[in-house]
C-alpha cells in the first residue's frame, strides 16, 4: 500500500504524509490538524527547523492560505516541532 505524497510548502519536497505537520484552514479557522482528517484546505510543512524558520520568517502559511495567520498558529506549529 502506498502512502499519500505532500509537498511541504517551504523546501517544496515530497514526503510521506505522516512525515509532514498538516495545518488546516476552514472558513476562518486555522490549525494545526493532528488528525490529518480536518476538512478543509490544507498545507503541510516538513519537520525540518530549517523549514520551520524559512515559514516563519517569510509568512508562507499566510501565502498558502492567502490571509492573515494569527502568530498563536505558528506557535502551535513550532510546539510540534518540540516534541
Ligand atoms: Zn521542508
Amino acid at each position: 500500500m502506498d502512502s499519500p505524497q505532500r509537498m511541504c510548502m517551504s523546501c517544496r519536497r515530497q514526503y510521506d504524509k505522516r512525515d509532514l505537520i498538516r495545518i488546516v484552514r476552514s472558513g476562518e479557522n486555522i490549525f494545526v490538524d493532528k488528525t490529518f482528517k480536518a476538512a478543509g484546505r490544507g498545507a503541510y510543512v516538513c519537520h525540518n527547523k530549517e523549514c520551520l524558520q524559512r515559514l516563519v520568517k517569510h509568512k508562507l502559511l499566510s501565502k498558502a492560505f492567502k490571509c492573515e495567520v494569527p502568530p498563536n498558529v505558528y506557535a502551535e506549529i513550532e510546539a510540534e516541532y518540540d516534541r
